[in-house]
This record gives C-alpha cells, structure tokens and sequence, in this order.
C-alpha cells in the first residue's frame, strides 16, 4: 500500500491568496454595484514590452524552419542568456560570476522552493519574519521544519528572524546559528533593503559559522538608492557561502512567460563537493528550464531597447509606489517600503489585527490589500499594498483611502 508524504498535511490552513480570493467573492457577491479595487497581489499588470513581443514572435517563427528550430534546451541554459546574465548582471556591477555559474530556469519561485533539496533534511533554516512563504513552506514539505505551534504561527524547527518597526525591518544575526538562512531583499512584503556595509557583516557571518545565505533578489530592478548592492556578489567572500535567486517576473514581466536564473559560485563547497555540481544534477535530471523561445526573450531584455523599455515599465510601477506611499502618509497611516520596492507596508491603524484591516478596507473603501501575518507571525499588525495595479486604479483607490 502506497504511502503518502504526509509532510504535506502539516502546511496549516488554506494559502493566503485563496482566503483572500474566498473574501472578496462573497463581498462582491453581497454588494454588487460596489467596485474592488486590487492593489494585494504581486502580479505585475503591464503587458510584456515591445521589444520582448518582437522577440517572441520571431523566436516562434526559427522553430518553424528545421535549419533554425530548437529541440531540448541545455540542462543549464542557453549559453547566449547565461553570457548575457553574467555581462549585464555581475561583470559590469564588478562581481566575479561567469557564464557557466548560471543556471536558467522557468522563476524564483521554483529556485526558492527546489533549492533546499541539495541540503541535508537536518539543517536549521533561518528566515526573515516577515517573508515570502515559500521558502518556510517548501522547508515544511521535505520535512525539515518540526512541528507547528498553531497559537504562535511557528515552527518548532526554523529561527524566525523578527523584521519590525523596532529594528527597521533589518534581520538581526540569530542566537542560534543556522545551516541555511534565506534572506529576501528588497523583502515582499516590508519592501526593506540593506546597504552593502550590513549585506557585508551577513557574508562574513556565514563564511564564520559555515552558513549559506539563500539570496533572493527577484526585486532588484527596483533599487533605487545607491548604497543598496543589487546582488549579494558585490560583497566579498559571497563566492564561498552564498546563492542568488534571480527572476524576470518583476522586471519584465514575466510572471505569465516563466523565466528566472540562479547563481551557484564553484568556490561554494562542502568538504570537496561544490553546491555547483549538485545543481547541475538536479537540472539534468528534474529539469525546471525555461524554452528556446522564452530564453531567447529573456536575451532580449538585454538589449539596448528592451533595457529602456523595461525601465520604464519599473518606473511606472515606482511611481504608483509613490503615490500610495504618499496618499497613505496624508491619510495618517505610518508607512514603510515602497521606495526600493514596489510594496507599501503600512502599521495597521487603532491596533487592528491584519485581518481585521483586510476587512475593514475592503468594506469601507472597497480595497483589497494584503493581511500581514500572511507572510509570518511578525508581520500581524501590518498589512501590504502593492504598486502593479493600473495608475489610474492606484490614484483612485488614494482618494477613497482620502476619504475613509
Ligand atoms: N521571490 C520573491 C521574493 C517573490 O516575491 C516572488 C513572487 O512574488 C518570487 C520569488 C517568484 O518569482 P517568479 O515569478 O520568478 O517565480
């Protein structure tokens, strides 16, 4: 008799989004003539720029014609995305990564949650508190992260790293030392950063304790200020404790056409196996890549034209950042995020819970956003907009903030 993974049924609860998605079902259902306004997912709404649809189409047409079509794709990637990645993204930043320390693959998500599989079930994560939640839940499937306590939200097994006002949102280095620590910045959802001084003492820290960070940068587009490092290389010593997850959802938008890459250095060792090889097994064998077509898309993005195309779709969502970040401080709410980030963090008003917000503004204003005890137990008492609606749905849904 066949046995399932029972880690499985340890995830507690229904996903946040489908709670979310439940709530505003019935609240449409119930009020008919009322208009939602949705500024609480982390979809991007643009459509894909000019550039990257010329590319698609053409790419398409190669795999019409047998002397241009294209099989299986490389287990690691196309070697014309991988160069361009490593020129764009580390060389011209000064960062010491090649080509073939690249691996393409269909999102972040699926890097961030598959990632855990090279490493041994008995090492200790540590997490941002709040964060993404993939990569706590991911832990909880392969069975790594003991048992939950459903009163505090927690895992028996996994070092909450609590991001509040009180500590600006930074993770402080944990009591215990972890194995693997998952840092997300810009963080979804607290839109937080750090300089390169502080991401320097989090590299000396797992090269001390023989760590590795799990870098998610899938928002790096975003950065705005100069001291933020917009890749975990520009630090020294990266090379020999730490991955990078990249992604081209949030700047290309690419959430729907699935491209990202992860970012292995060779000098990345256990006793003599490189974290490398391991990869490239996993690649090989359960294959997450990403097609010609689309990787050939992602080639695009890296040209001139499709550079400045992309530009301005992040700064269009900048901007809506802007105007909530703006609207929200008008209306008294004491406001974080949104400057390095397309997410608004914001303290829920009158100490409501998260939840009650939720409801509370879908109700009175008609907006939906984001409870924060979604993304982990410190993230009760905030609550998360995002910039990727339409500016003009962002300008509106200011004005009833206005008038709540
Ligand atoms: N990493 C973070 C921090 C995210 O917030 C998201 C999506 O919301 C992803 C990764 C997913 O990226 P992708 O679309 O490339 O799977």
């Amino acid at each position: 008799m066949f046995k399932i993974n029972d880690n499985y049924l340890k995830l507690p609860g229904s996903y946040l989004f489908s709670n979310i998605a439940k709530k505003v079902a019935a609240f449409q259902q119930a009020n008919p003539d009322k208009e939602v306004i949705k500024l609480g997912i982390g979809d991007v709404t643009l459509p894909l720029a000019p550039k990257i649809i010329d590319t698609l189409h053409e790419a398409v047409d190669e795999m019409g014609h047998a002397e241009t079509f294209h099989g299986y794709a490389p287990d690691l990637g196309y070697e014309f995305l991988r160069t361009a990645i490593a020129d764009n993204d580390y060389k011209s930043r000064g960062c010491d990564i090649s080509a073939d320390e690249i691996f393409v693959s269909d999102g972040a998500k699926c890097d961030s949650g598959n990632i855990q599989e090279i490493f041994s079930i008995d090492n200790k994560i540590a997490v941002c508190d709040p964060v993404y939640p993939v990569y706590v839940d991911t832990n909880v499937m392969a069975g790594r992260t003991g048992t939950y306590d459903p009163v505090a939200e927690t895992w028996s097994d996994v070092i909450y790293m609590p991001c509040t006002a009180e500590n600006n949102f930074i993770p402080e280095f944990p009591k215990e030392n972890p194995d693997l620590i998952y840092l997300c910045i810009p963080n979804n959802p607290t839109g937080t950063t750090i300089t390169k001084s502080q991401l320097q003492d989090w590299v000396d820290y797992a090269n001390k304790i023989g760590a590795v960070i799990i870098y998610d940068a899938a928002y790096e587009a975003y950065i705005s200020e100069d001291d933020v490092p917009h890749t975990i290389f520009e630090c020294e010593g990266a090379r020999t404790c730490a991955i990078e997850l990249r992604s081209f959802s949030k700047n290309a938008g690419f959430t729907g056409t699935r491209l990202g890459f992860t970012v292995i250095p060779k000098d990345l060792k256990c006793g003599d196996i490189t974290l490398h090889s391991l990869w490239a097994r996993r690649h090989g064998t359960k294959y997450n890549g990403a097609p010609y077509i689309i990787q050939k898309a992602g080639l695009a993005c890296y040209s001139e034209e499709g550079k400045a195309q992309l530009k301005e779709q992040v700064a269009y969502y900048m901007n809506n950042a802007k105007v909530i970040k703006e609207g929200l401080t008008n209306a008294g709410f004491t406001v974080f995020g949104g400057v390095n980030a397309p997410y608004i963090w914001l303290k829920t008003p009158d100490k409501m819970t998260s939840w009650e917000f939720f409801d509370y503004l879908l109700e009175k204003g008609n907006i939906v956003g984001t409870p924060g005890s979604g993304f982990g137990p410190s993230g009760e008492g905030y609550f998360r907009l995002t910039a990727f609606g339409s500016h003009e749905n962002t300008l509106r849904a200011m004005e009833r903030i206005k008038s709540l």
